[in-house]
């Protein structure tokens, strides 16, 4: 996806279109939580999966998604305001 770095926007706090700056926000990925194998919940699963049978199956775990949503800030040139827009889910983004 390409996206330009200079655009005419509509600025809500001046109720017109107005020369925006447009730059990519950088997301810092979430701290990856340690599993809580102490929590009742965990401890009782284990507990059934330890027994006889197959039955219930060990929950399968998700798998990470390739894509994201760029997330870009539009400051506006005359009050200096800024507003956030998201895009659709995309592999590739580069500004023009
Ligand atoms: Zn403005």
């Amino acid at each position: 996806m390409k996206v330009v770095k200079q655009a005419k926007k509509y600025c809500p706090k001046c109720k017109k279109h107005t020369a925006h700056k447009i730059k990519q926000q950088k997301v810092k990925p979430r701290p990856k939580t340690k599993k809580h194998g102490l929590k009742w919940g965990v401890r009782h699963q284990a507990k059934i999966e330890a027994g006889y049978g197959s039955f219930p199956k060990p929950k399968a775990a998700k798998s990470e998604k390739t894509s994201k949503h760029p997330t870009f800030v539009c400051t506006c040139s005359v009050c200096n305001k800024s507003q956030i827009k998201v895009y659709r889910r995309t592999k590739k983004v580069s500004q023009v």
